[in-house]
Protein backbone atom coordinates (compact mmCIF):
# COMPACT_ATOMS: atom_id res chain seq x y z
CA UNK A 1 0.00 0.00 0.00
CA UNK A 2 1.45 3.69 -0.71
CA UNK A 3 1.60 5.60 2.06
CA UNK A 4 -1.02 8.29 2.62
CA UNK A 5 1.28 11.43 3.02
CA UNK A 6 -1.88 13.87 3.56
CA UNK A 7 -1.56 12.45 7.43
CA UNK A 8 2.41 13.14 7.62
CA UNK A 9 4.12 15.21 9.52
CA UNK A 10 6.57 18.07 8.32
CA UNK A 11 9.19 15.17 9.99
CA UNK A 12 7.87 12.53 7.82
CA UNK A 13 7.77 14.23 4.80
CA UNK A 14 11.15 15.57 5.15
CA UNK A 15 12.57 11.84 5.22
CA UNK A 16 10.33 11.43 2.64
CA UNK A 17 11.95 13.98 0.22
CA UNK A 18 15.48 11.88 1.18
CA UNK A 19 14.26 8.46 0.51
CA UNK A 20 12.84 9.71 -2.74
CA UNK A 21 16.39 11.14 -3.59
CA UNK A 22 16.46 14.88 -3.17
CA UNK A 23 16.60 17.25 -0.79
CA UNK A 24 15.28 17.49 2.90
CA UNK A 25 13.53 20.74 2.14
CA UNK A 26 11.23 20.01 -0.77
CA UNK A 27 9.59 17.85 2.24
CA UNK A 28 9.11 20.63 4.06
CA UNK A 29 7.74 22.75 0.75
CA UNK A 30 5.69 19.45 -0.31
CA UNK A 31 3.82 19.52 3.26
CA UNK A 32 3.19 23.39 2.83
CA UNK A 33 1.34 22.83 -0.30
CA UNK A 34 -0.74 19.55 1.22
CA UNK A 35 -1.46 21.65 4.17
CA UNK A 36 -3.23 23.62 1.90
CA UNK A 37 -5.37 21.81 -0.38
CA UNK A 38 -3.06 22.16 -3.88
CA UNK A 39 -3.12 19.61 -6.27
CA UNK A 40 0.18 17.97 -7.42
CA UNK A 41 0.52 20.33 -10.12
CA UNK A 42 0.30 23.54 -8.76
CA UNK A 43 3.53 22.62 -6.75
CA UNK A 44 5.15 24.81 -9.18
CA UNK A 45 8.39 25.38 -7.07
CA UNK A 46 8.50 21.58 -6.83
CA UNK A 47 10.60 20.11 -9.60
CA UNK A 48 8.58 18.33 -12.47
CA UNK A 49 10.59 14.74 -11.83
CA UNK A 50 10.09 14.99 -8.06
CA UNK A 51 6.08 15.57 -7.98
CA UNK A 52 6.02 12.21 -10.17
CA UNK A 53 7.63 10.37 -8.10
CA UNK A 54 5.62 11.79 -5.71
CA UNK A 55 2.43 10.72 -7.77
CA UNK A 56 4.03 6.88 -8.36
CA UNK A 57 4.93 6.16 -4.57
CA UNK A 58 2.56 7.80 -2.25
CA UNK A 59 -0.98 8.39 -2.44
CA UNK A 60 -2.30 11.87 -1.94
CA UNK A 61 -5.45 12.17 -1.53
CA UNK A 62 -8.20 14.77 -0.18
CA UNK A 63 -11.83 14.39 0.46
CA UNK A 64 -13.98 15.51 -2.73
CA UNK A 65 -16.70 18.04 -2.51
CA UNK A 66 -20.10 15.47 -3.41
CA UNK A 67 -22.71 18.57 -1.89
CA UNK A 68 -22.48 21.37 -0.64
CA UNK A 69 -25.50 23.68 1.01
CA UNK A 70 -25.01 27.50 1.87
CA UNK A 71 -27.16 28.47 4.06
CA UNK A 72 -28.73 31.95 3.16
CA UNK A 73 -29.49 33.28 6.26
CA UNK A 74 -26.27 32.90 8.20
CA UNK A 75 -23.60 32.11 5.86
CA UNK A 76 -22.93 28.43 6.53
CA UNK A 77 -21.88 25.97 4.34
CA UNK A 78 -22.33 22.57 4.84
CA UNK A 79 -20.33 19.86 2.97
CA UNK A 80 -20.48 16.29 1.89
CA UNK A 81 -17.45 15.07 1.70
CA UNK A 82 -16.66 11.75 -0.33
CA UNK A 83 -13.17 9.90 0.57
CA UNK A 84 -11.92 8.19 -2.02
CA UNK A 85 -13.52 4.72 -1.69
CA UNK A 86 -16.86 6.50 -1.92
CA UNK A 87 -17.72 6.85 1.65
CA UNK A 88 -19.54 10.36 2.33
CA UNK A 89 -19.46 12.30 5.52
CA UNK A 90 -20.71 15.36 6.51
CA UNK A 91 -18.31 18.62 7.67
CA UNK A 92 -20.17 22.27 8.74
CA UNK A 93 -18.58 25.36 8.17
CA UNK A 94 -19.64 28.31 10.84
CA UNK A 95 -19.33 31.85 10.78
CA UNK A 96 -18.59 33.04 14.23
CA UNK A 97 -18.02 36.21 15.61
CA UNK A 98 -14.54 35.48 17.24
CA UNK A 99 -13.54 33.34 14.03
CA UNK A 100 -14.38 30.53 11.82
CA UNK A 101 -15.33 26.87 13.13
CA UNK A 102 -15.54 23.59 11.53
CA UNK A 103 -17.33 20.78 12.55
CA UNK A 104 -15.81 17.94 11.63
CA UNK A 105 -16.79 13.98 11.17
CA UNK A 106 -14.70 11.36 12.11
CA UNK A 107 -15.97 8.11 11.40
CA UNK A 108 -18.26 7.23 7.97
CA UNK A 109 -21.78 6.15 10.30
CA UNK A 110 -21.43 5.71 13.87
CA UNK A 111 -22.27 2.44 16.31
CA UNK A 112 -23.12 3.95 19.16
CA UNK A 113 -26.81 3.96 18.51
CA UNK A 114 -28.25 7.42 20.25
CA UNK A 115 -31.86 6.87 19.70
CA UNK A 116 -32.72 10.72 18.41
CA UNK A 117 -29.65 10.95 16.36
CA UNK A 118 -29.00 10.44 12.30
CA UNK A 119 -25.29 9.25 11.76
CA UNK A 120 -25.96 6.50 13.94
CA UNK A 121 -29.67 4.64 12.04
CA UNK A 122 -27.26 2.49 9.58
CA UNK A 123 -24.67 1.29 11.82
CA UNK A 124 -20.86 2.35 11.37
CA UNK A 125 -19.51 1.65 7.67
CA UNK A 126 -15.68 2.43 9.06
CA UNK A 127 -13.36 5.21 10.69
CA UNK A 128 -11.86 7.81 9.10
CA UNK A 129 -7.94 7.76 8.84
CA UNK A 130 -6.13 10.87 10.74
CA UNK A 131 -5.75 12.25 7.18
CA UNK A 132 -9.64 12.05 6.09
CA UNK A 133 -10.34 13.85 9.25
CA UNK A 134 -7.75 16.69 8.67
CA UNK A 135 -8.48 16.93 4.89
CA UNK A 136 -12.03 18.06 5.72
CA UNK A 137 -10.38 21.18 6.85
CA UNK A 138 -7.40 21.40 4.33
CA UNK A 139 -10.73 21.47 1.49
CA UNK A 140 -12.97 23.80 3.46
CA UNK A 141 -10.30 26.56 3.79
CA UNK A 142 -9.37 26.19 0.31
CA UNK A 143 -13.20 26.16 -0.94
CA UNK A 144 -14.17 29.30 1.48
CA UNK A 145 -10.52 31.08 1.13
CA UNK A 146 -11.36 31.46 4.52
CA UNK A 147 -8.48 30.93 7.87
CA UNK A 148 -10.37 28.10 10.36
CA UNK A 149 -9.99 28.79 13.81
CA UNK A 150 -11.71 26.38 15.74
CA UNK A 151 -12.76 22.88 15.40
CA UNK A 152 -15.49 21.13 16.98
CA UNK A 153 -15.58 17.43 16.66
CA UNK A 154 -19.05 17.24 16.73
CA UNK A 155 -19.87 15.41 13.04
CA UNK A 156 -20.66 11.91 11.94
CA UNK A 157 -18.97 9.55 14.89
CA UNK A 158 -17.88 8.72 17.82
CA UNK A 159 -14.77 10.48 18.15
CA UNK A 160 -13.44 8.30 21.49
CA UNK A 161 -14.54 5.25 19.38
CA UNK A 162 -11.53 6.07 16.81
CA UNK A 163 -9.30 7.05 19.70
CA UNK A 164 -6.35 6.39 17.80
CA UNK A 165 -6.85 8.48 14.48
CA UNK A 166 -8.43 11.31 17.02
CA UNK A 167 -5.06 11.65 18.90
CA UNK A 168 -3.19 11.60 15.67
CA UNK A 169 -5.43 14.52 13.88
CA UNK A 170 -5.27 16.38 16.85
CA UNK A 171 -2.06 16.28 17.18
CA UNK A 172 -1.62 17.22 13.38
CA UNK A 173 -3.96 19.93 13.06
CA UNK A 174 -2.69 21.84 15.86
CA UNK A 175 0.93 21.75 14.51
CA UNK A 176 2.29 25.08 14.30
CA UNK A 177 4.16 24.37 11.15
CA UNK A 178 0.52 22.46 10.13
CA UNK A 179 -2.24 24.58 10.07
CA UNK A 180 -1.50 25.49 13.88
CA UNK A 181 -5.07 25.62 15.08
CA UNK A 182 -4.78 26.02 18.78
CA UNK A 183 -5.91 22.86 20.54
CA UNK A 184 -7.74 25.46 22.84
CA UNK A 185 -10.12 26.03 20.59
CA UNK A 186 -10.85 22.26 19.55
CA UNK A 187 -13.75 20.61 21.06
CA UNK A 188 -13.87 17.21 21.26
CA UNK A 189 -17.39 15.67 22.06
CA UNK A 190 -18.18 12.29 23.05
CA UNK A 191 -21.31 10.24 24.16
CA UNK A 192 -19.02 8.96 27.12
CA UNK A 193 -16.60 6.56 26.92
CA UNK A 194 -14.92 6.06 30.12
CA UNK A 195 -11.81 4.32 29.34
CA UNK A 196 -11.32 7.21 26.04
CA UNK A 197 -11.77 10.16 28.41
CA UNK A 198 -8.83 8.51 30.88
CA UNK A 199 -6.53 8.21 28.05
CA UNK A 200 -7.39 11.46 26.70
CA UNK A 201 -6.71 13.05 29.77
CA UNK A 202 -3.06 11.57 29.61
CA UNK A 203 -2.06 13.10 26.54
CA UNK A 204 -1.34 16.17 27.43
CA UNK A 205 -4.11 18.05 24.26
CA UNK A 206 -5.75 21.07 26.18
CA UNK A 207 -9.00 20.89 24.06
CA UNK A 208 -12.25 21.44 25.76
CA UNK A 209 -13.79 17.39 26.66
CA UNK A 210 -17.75 17.79 25.55
CA UNK A 211 -20.09 14.97 27.06
CA UNK A 212 -23.24 14.57 25.48
CA UNK A 213 -25.54 14.11 28.62
CA UNK A 214 -28.96 14.16 27.46
CA UNK A 215 -30.11 12.98 30.78
CA UNK A 216 -29.37 13.42 33.84
CA UNK A 217 -30.76 10.01 35.54
CA UNK A 218 -29.49 6.35 34.29
CA UNK A 219 -32.82 5.07 33.39
CA UNK A 220 -33.73 7.55 31.14
CA UNK A 221 -30.07 7.96 29.57
CA UNK A 222 -30.08 4.69 28.80
CA UNK A 223 -33.24 4.70 26.95
CA UNK A 224 -32.09 7.28 24.91
CA UNK A 225 -28.56 6.41 24.43
CA UNK A 226 -27.49 2.92 25.29
CA UNK A 227 -23.82 3.50 25.68
CA UNK A 228 -25.13 4.78 29.45
CA UNK A 229 -25.76 0.78 30.11
CA UNK A 230 -21.69 0.13 29.90
CA UNK A 231 -21.27 3.64 30.89
CA UNK A 232 -23.73 4.85 33.83
CA UNK A 233 -23.83 8.37 34.61
CA UNK A 234 -22.32 8.36 37.99
CA UNK A 235 -18.77 6.82 36.37
CA UNK A 236 -19.18 9.19 33.75
CA UNK A 237 -19.29 11.96 36.57
CA UNK A 238 -16.43 10.82 38.33
CA UNK A 239 -14.58 10.17 34.83
CA UNK A 240 -15.29 14.18 33.96
CA UNK A 241 -14.28 14.98 37.03
CA UNK A 242 -10.79 13.07 37.28
CA UNK A 243 -10.48 15.13 33.47
CA UNK A 244 -10.50 18.28 35.25
CA UNK A 245 -8.62 17.30 37.77
CA UNK A 246 -5.39 15.93 35.55
CA UNK A 247 -6.15 18.76 32.87
CA UNK A 248 -7.51 22.02 34.64
CA UNK A 249 -9.54 21.62 31.43
CA UNK A 250 -13.28 23.30 32.53
CA UNK A 251 -15.53 20.04 30.79
CA UNK A 252 -18.47 21.24 28.92
CA UNK A 253 -21.77 18.96 28.54
CA UNK A 254 -24.51 18.84 25.62
CA UNK A 255 -27.93 18.48 26.63
CA UNK A 256 -30.38 18.29 23.57
CA UNK A 257 -33.88 18.83 24.38
CA UNK A 258 -36.49 16.21 23.62
CA UNK A 259 -40.41 17.05 23.86
CA UNK A 260 -41.48 14.90 26.59
CA UNK A 261 -38.58 12.94 26.98
CA UNK A 262 -36.07 15.33 29.34
CA UNK A 263 -37.29 18.86 29.57
CA UNK A 264 -39.33 18.88 32.39
CA UNK A 265 -39.01 21.05 35.57
CA UNK A 266 -37.31 18.10 37.37
CA UNK A 267 -35.03 17.33 34.43
CA UNK A 268 -33.88 20.90 35.12
CA UNK A 269 -33.21 20.57 39.01
CA UNK A 270 -31.87 16.88 38.37
CA UNK A 271 -29.17 18.17 36.10
CA UNK A 272 -28.29 20.76 38.03
CA UNK A 273 -27.77 18.90 41.25
CA UNK A 274 -26.28 16.15 39.22
CA UNK A 275 -23.46 18.64 37.81
CA UNK A 276 -23.23 20.87 41.18
CA UNK A 277 -22.73 17.74 43.20
CA UNK A 278 -20.51 15.57 39.91
CA UNK A 279 -17.82 17.85 39.17
CA UNK A 280 -18.04 20.06 42.49
CA UNK A 281 -16.19 22.97 40.19
CA UNK A 282 -17.59 24.97 37.02
CA UNK A 283 -18.91 23.49 34.53
CA UNK A 284 -20.92 24.74 31.20
CA UNK A 285 -24.60 23.04 30.04
CA UNK A 286 -24.91 24.07 26.36
CA UNK A 287 -28.24 23.46 25.26
CA UNK A 288 -29.49 21.80 21.54
CA UNK A 289 -32.59 22.52 20.36
CA UNK A 290 -33.41 18.83 18.98
CA UNK A 291 -33.08 18.15 15.01
CA UNK A 292 -35.92 16.63 13.96
CA UNK A 293 -35.10 13.22 12.28
CA UNK A 294 -38.08 11.81 10.95
CA UNK A 295 -36.87 8.52 11.29
CA UNK A 296 -36.78 8.84 15.28
CA UNK A 297 -40.03 10.08 16.30
CA UNK A 298 -38.71 12.76 18.40
CA UNK A 299 -39.95 16.55 18.59
CA UNK A 300 -38.00 19.26 19.79
CA UNK A 301 -39.46 21.75 22.77
CA UNK A 302 -40.47 25.01 21.25
CA UNK A 303 -38.26 28.40 21.74
CA UNK A 304 -40.53 29.11 25.14
CA UNK A 305 -40.00 25.71 26.60
CA UNK A 306 -36.41 26.00 26.14
CA UNK A 307 -35.95 28.99 27.82
CA UNK A 308 -38.11 27.70 30.61
CA UNK A 309 -35.31 25.43 31.18
CA UNK A 310 -32.73 27.41 30.65
CA UNK A 311 -33.92 29.81 33.46
CA UNK A 312 -34.63 26.71 35.66
CA UNK A 313 -30.89 25.73 35.63
CA UNK A 314 -30.15 29.27 35.99
CA UNK A 315 -32.53 29.33 39.21
CA UNK A 316 -30.85 26.62 40.17
CA UNK A 317 -26.95 28.09 39.75
CA UNK A 318 -25.87 26.86 36.98
CA UNK A 319 -24.60 28.13 33.69
CA UNK A 320 -26.57 27.31 30.24
CA UNK A 321 -26.61 28.45 26.84
CA UNK A 322 -28.93 27.63 24.32
CA UNK A 323 -27.22 26.90 20.86
CA UNK A 324 -27.67 29.12 18.35
CA UNK A 325 -28.71 27.07 15.09
CA UNK A 326 -26.85 27.81 12.35
CA UNK A 327 -28.06 26.85 9.01
CA UNK A 328 -31.05 26.00 10.20
CA UNK A 329 -32.52 26.19 6.17
CA UNK A 330 -30.03 24.00 5.13
CA UNK A 331 -30.45 20.72 7.13
CA UNK A 332 -27.56 21.29 8.62
CA UNK A 333 -27.74 18.42 11.53
CA UNK A 334 -25.04 16.05 11.34
CA UNK A 335 -25.97 12.78 9.78
CA UNK A 336 -29.17 13.98 7.86
CA UNK A 337 -27.02 14.43 4.48
CA UNK A 338 -24.97 11.46 4.54
CA UNK A 339 -28.54 9.45 5.05
CA UNK A 340 -30.53 10.90 2.24
CA UNK A 341 -27.12 10.10 0.31
CA UNK A 342 -26.99 6.68 1.05
CA UNK A 343 -31.14 6.54 0.41
CA UNK A 344 -30.65 7.94 -2.69
N1 LIG B 1 -20.38 11.08 19.10
C1 LIG B 1 -20.17 12.40 19.64
C2 LIG B 1 -20.41 13.48 18.60
C3 LIG B 1 -21.85 13.44 18.15
S1 LIG B 1 -22.70 14.78 17.49
C4 LIG B 1 -21.09 12.61 20.81
O1 LIG B 1 -21.94 11.77 21.06
O2 LIG B 1 -20.90 13.58 21.52
C5 LIG B 1 -22.68 16.12 18.53
C6 LIG B 1 -23.91 16.32 19.41
O3 LIG B 1 -25.14 16.36 18.70
C7 LIG B 1 -24.04 15.26 20.45
O4 LIG B 1 -24.30 15.85 21.68
C8 LIG B 1 -25.25 14.49 19.96
O5 LIG B 1 -25.87 13.79 21.00
C9 LIG B 1 -26.10 15.60 19.40
N2 LIG B 1 -27.17 15.17 18.50
C10 LIG B 1 -27.25 14.06 17.77
N3 LIG B 1 -28.39 14.02 17.06
C11 LIG B 1 -29.04 15.15 17.35
C12 LIG B 1 -30.30 15.69 16.94
N4 LIG B 1 -31.09 15.06 16.08
N5 LIG B 1 -30.65 16.89 17.43
C13 LIG B 1 -29.85 17.55 18.29
N6 LIG B 1 -28.68 17.09 18.72
C14 LIG B 1 -28.26 15.89 18.26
Amino acid sequence: MKPDILGYTLAQCESLAVELGDKKFRGQQLFGWMQKGAPLFEMKNLPAAFREKIAAECDYRLPEIAKKQVSKKDGTVKYLMRMTDGECVESVFMRYEHGNTVCVSCQAGCRMGCKFCASTLRGRARDLTASEILGQIVVIQRDTGERVGGIVMMGIGEPLDNYDNTVKFLRLVSSPEGLNIGLRHISVSTCGLIPGIKKLSEEGLPVTLSISLHAANDARRSSLMPVNNKYPIADLMAACRAYFEKTGRRVSFEYTLISGENDSEADAKALADLLKKGMRGPSHINLIMLNKVTETGFEAPDRKGAERFRSLLESHGMNATIRRRLGSDIDASCGQLRLNNLNE
